[in-house]
């Protein structure tokens, strides 16, 4: 991806762990790279198709004096994350910060840190079998799109479906959605089951009825299996009712590992089916 650049900005600002780094402050250096498309810029000559690197400066000078860490890795991710925040067009930021004052008492040039952030592509899924499911499905979704670091792109509509897993209970509503999320994979897991928890959730019966559920489905083309995170969903290409709306919101995206579009997956299922 294309690079704007903004490299060894220097900014007097007062962080630190000990009380002196934030009465006197210290120089920083900061180098940022953004990440963006700027082919429409390049063609077009318009400084609106692209990210004003002055006005980055300032605001990466504005952020970082206006606060007061203890640690850089802190002013690292909250910089980075402003960034992100702010500006649409960018994809991604590597942030480095240098203190070349730092109180260590050795003959060093500088010490710093570097970090890389940007914004993922999630899909989730959702479903409800128990009392006013529409209204537990809309109220995960507003919590989800109010959630910092986290924008709601699309949405499918909400189905009605059988029970599944052999469990005697009430028909499901389901749908999936497509999040622009700067939560890590575990991150969203967490707040996905705390969205759950709001809904007062209780895990009695495994497939059986719940006012809320909310599964990973695709994290980027991610491959992630650990103690508490399969992505993708490990189930995902026998659900009828989680393909059904990912073949509408997402037809064209392949699924990483079975290599198989979600509109040949659902359509395989039904042949499967038949
Ligand atoms: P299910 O969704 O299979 O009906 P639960 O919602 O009770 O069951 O999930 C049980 C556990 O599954 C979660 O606590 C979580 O740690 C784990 N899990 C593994 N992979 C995923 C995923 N992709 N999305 C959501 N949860 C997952
Ligand atoms: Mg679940």
């Amino acid at each position: 991806m294309d690079q704007i650049i903004i490299d060894g900005l220097e900014i007097f600002a007062n962080h630190g762990v000990f009380p002196e780094e934030n009465r006197l402050g210290q120089k920083f250096v900061v180098s940022v790279v953004l990440y963006l498309d700027t082919r429409r810029a390049g063609k077009s000559d318009d400084l609106e198709q692209s990210v004003n690197y002055g006005e980055v400066s300032q605001r990466i000078t504005d952020f970082i004096q206006n606060h007061t860490y203890q640690l850089i890795e802190t002013v690292a991710e909250k910089t980075a994350e402003d960034l992100l925040l702010h500006y649409s067009m960018v994809q991604k930021v590597q942030f480095r910060i240098e203190k070349p004052w730092a109180p260590v008492g050795l003959p060093l040039r500088t010490v710093g840190i570097q970090i890389e952030r940007e914004w993922h592509t999630a899909y989730v899924a959702f479903g409800s079998n128990l009392g006013d499911k529409k209204a537990y499905l809309d109220q995960a979704i507003e919590g989800l799109s109010k959630t910092k670091g986290c924008q709601v792109v699309r949405v499918s509509d909400y189905i009605v479906t059988e029970p599944y897993g052999g469990v005697e209970q009430e028909e499901f509503l389901n749908g999936a959605l497509c999040l622009r999320t700067l939560l890590t994979s575990d991150e969203l897991l967490d707040r996905l089951h705390e969205l759950e928890q709001d809904a007062k959730r209780e895990r009695i019966v495994r497939w059986g009825p719940r006012t809320l559920d909310l599964d990973i489905l695709f994290y980027d083309d991610q491959v992630i299996d650990t103690k508490t995170l399969h992505v993708p969903h490990i189930d995902l290409q026998n659900r009828d009712f989680v393909l059904k709306p990912m073949a509408q919101i997402a037809p064209y995206l392949r699924h990483p590992v079975l290599n198989q579009t979600m509109e040949q997956l659902w359509a395989k299922l039904q042949e499967q089916g038949q």
